[in-house]
C-alpha cells in the first residue's frame, strides 16, 4: 500500500485529523489535503445560490441521508454511495460525508449511528468480511492487531506486491 493509500486509510478508517496524519507520515498538511482531494475523500461543491429554495427546505437527518445510500438485504446492508479501495487487491469500503468537507468510513458511520461512539484510534471490523457492508449487526470494534490475526487465520494476508503469504483456506485463492 502506497503512502497515499495509507493517508486515505487514516482519514477514513481511523478518523484522524489532517494534522495528525501529516505528523504520522512526516508530510505537510497541504500534502495530506491534496491526497484527500485526489482520492475524492473530501469533495464538497457549494450549490449555486440560484438553485436554493427560499422557504421550503427539506432537511434530512444524518440517518435518513445515510440510508439513501444503503441497499438492505436480509443479511448484509450494501453501501452504494462513494467507495474507496485502499490497495489493488484489498477490499473496497464505502465512505460517507456526514457534514460538509468531512468524510468517514461508511461502516464507521453506521456503527456510530446505531451502536454507539467509537473510541479514538479504534477500528470498526466486519464479522461478514464484506468491506462495503454497513449492517450494524455485522460490525464490531477491534484493533489493527485483530485485523492482522484475522487476515492470517483466513489466509488472506497479502504483501504490498499482491502476493499472498498465507493461504490456509482454499476458498480464498
Ligand atoms: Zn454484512
Amino acid at each position: 500500500m502506497g503512502l497515499k493509500e495509507q493517508i486515505g486509510m487514516d482519514l477514513l478508517f481511523k478518523d484522524m485529523r489532517h494534522a495528525e496524519v501529516a505528523r504520522r507520515h512526516k508530510v505537510s498538511r497541504e500534502y495530506v489535503r491534496q491526497v484527500a482531494n485526489n482520492l475524492g475523500i473530501e469533495r464538497w461543491v457549494p450549490p449555486p445560490k440560484a438553485l436554493k429554495p427560499r422557504k421550503i427546505r427539506l432537511r434530512l437527518t444524518i440517518e435518513e441521508r445515510f440510508l439513501k445510500y444503503v441497499h438492505k438485504t436480509w443479511n448484509c446492508w450494501f453501501w452504494i454511495g462513494n467507495q474507496f479501495r485502499p490497495s489493488p487487491r484489498g477490499s473496497t469500503y464505502g465512505y460517507f460525508n456526514p457534514r460538509r468537507g468531512y468524510s468517514i468510513g461508511a461502516h464507521r458511520a453506521a456503527y456510530e449511528l446505531w451502536r454507539g461512539p467509537i473510541p479514538r484510534g479504534v477500528l470498526v471490523r466486519h464479522t461478514c468480511d464484506i468491506g462495503t457492508c454497513v449492517n450494524p449487526d455485522h460490525l464490531i470494534l477491534g484493533t489493527d492487531m485483530d485485523n492482522y490475526k484475522d487476515a492470517i487465520s483466513k489466509g488472506v494476508l497479502v504483501f504490498g506486491n499482491g502476493r499472498k503469504i498465507f493461504s490456509l483456506d482454499e476458498r480464498t485463492k
